[in-house]
């Protein structure tokens, strides 16, 4: 059996009429640069998550990079961050010449440790980005805790976060993004909420910061040919946002597929010695965008998979501070021991609405039949 680590098609497949007539009334309509239908899925998405304001932007890279812009990270500010992550929530600090300053994950649940981050704060700190990775969330109280006491501005990196919630189901929860200045998501295609092409947004509840995104994302201009910053072309596209606008009214129940996904590999792997699960830790309602699995002999298992057909990913195989474009930074082997462990344990399995019971039981006997060799 072959299992895919991601498709798109079954999702298509099953829903292709509506995504067929999403797509092709854009192109009747014309209005391709931020049209009715960017402006409509704006509208949902701030009705989703509470956010005030939404604004949709060309990625997520993009929406990180624009974010750390207006909030100052420049010019040899700090900024702190983790290293285990993608590069862009990293990349975005030093694009304009702000310095990244890392500090380590907890072992269970690859959040920023909190515990160790106030040491790192210097006269010269100008924010915190903290990463909302795979199936959980920060602890956001402690983060704005720190923030608001050191007056530091906050950048939520939620790129892999739709739907996860701070404080859980109860009725106060905040949705991730719309807890500190800024939060970005990215609608690439793997994503949650993923888009059939690039897309991303960023959301704020302050009114300044909103108005100066939108100038951003169309060159700095406050109004056609009058540049008041010097900014990007960067749009959320009008065919994608009609794609992501059929994709949200299902997202409750993507969502929901997912954790039932989740539990099975929990229940179903949970006589296998040799692998173990990462924590969920805080008074929060978790989405599993990636079931990740913490491996004996990962990269041998790794093979073994491929050998059988099965997709799987490794987030992050080489944490940022051990990365080529970062030696600027000087950082060494051993800087960071617990991001440098997780990297070499960690493996993503195949999880997506779609996926099958029969499938992730293949998945799961493959694996315990590795561990059995
Ligand atoms: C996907 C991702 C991004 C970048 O989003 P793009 O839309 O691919 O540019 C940034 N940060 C994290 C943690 C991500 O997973």
């Amino acid at each position: 059996m072959k299992v895919n680590f991601y498709t798109s098609q079954r999702e298509y497949n099953e829903k292709k009429a509506e995504f067929d007539k999403a797509i092709f009334d854009v192109i009747e309509k014309g209005s391709f640069i931020l049209g009715p239908n960017v402006t409509k899925f704006e509208e949902e998405i701030k009705n989703y998550t509470g956010a005030k304001h939404a604004i949709g932007v060309a990625s997520g890279t993009d929406a990180l990079v624009i974010a750390s812009h207006i909030l100052g990270f420049t010019d040899g500010k700090e900024v702190i961050t983790s290293p285990f992550t993608f590069l862009a929530s990293t990349s975005c600090i030093a694009k304009h010449n702000a310095k990244p300053v890392f500090v380590d994950i907890d072992e269970e649940t690859f959040e920023i440790n909190t515990s160790k981050l106030e040491e790192k704060i210097t006269s010269n700190t100008a924010g915190i980005i903290p990463i909302h990775l795979f199936s959980q969330m920060n602890n956001m109280d402690k983060i704005m805790e720190i923030a608001s006491k050191n007056d530091l501005r906050v950048l939520e990196d939620a790129a892999e976060a739709f739907g996860m919630r701070w404080k859980g189901n109860g009725d106060s929860y905040k949705h991730s993004g719309t807890i500190g200045d800024f939060g970005i998501f990215s609608f690439f295609p793997t994503k949650t909420l993923g888009a059939y092409g690039d897309g991303g947004m960023i959301v704020t509840n302050n009114d300044d910061l909103a108005q100066k995104t939108k100038m951003f994302r169309v060159h700095g201009a406050s109004k056609k040919y009058h540049y008041d910053y010097i900014g990007y072309n960067s749009r959320l596209d009008s065919i994608q946002a009609a794609v992501l606008s059929v994709k949200l009214k299902y997202i409750d129940e993507a969502i929901k597929k997912r954790e039932t996904i989740a539990n099975w590999y929990m229940d179903k792997l949970s006589d296998c010695e040799y692998v173990r699960f990462p924590k969920i830790k805080g008074d929060q309602k978790p989405v599993y965008y990636v079931f990740n699995i913490l491996a004996e002999k990962r990269d041998e298992l790794a093979d073994f998979l491929k050998e059988n057909e099965i997709g799987y990913s490794i987030y992050y195989p080489i944490p940022l501070h051990l990365q080529k474009c970062f030696s600027y930074l000087g950082h060494k082997k051993g800087d960071f021991p617990v991001s440098e462990k997780i990297s070499s344990e960690i493996l993503a399995l195949p999880i997506y609405p779609e996926i099958t019971e029969e499938e992730v039981d293949f998945v799961c006997e493959t694996i315990k039949k590795f561990y059995r060799k």
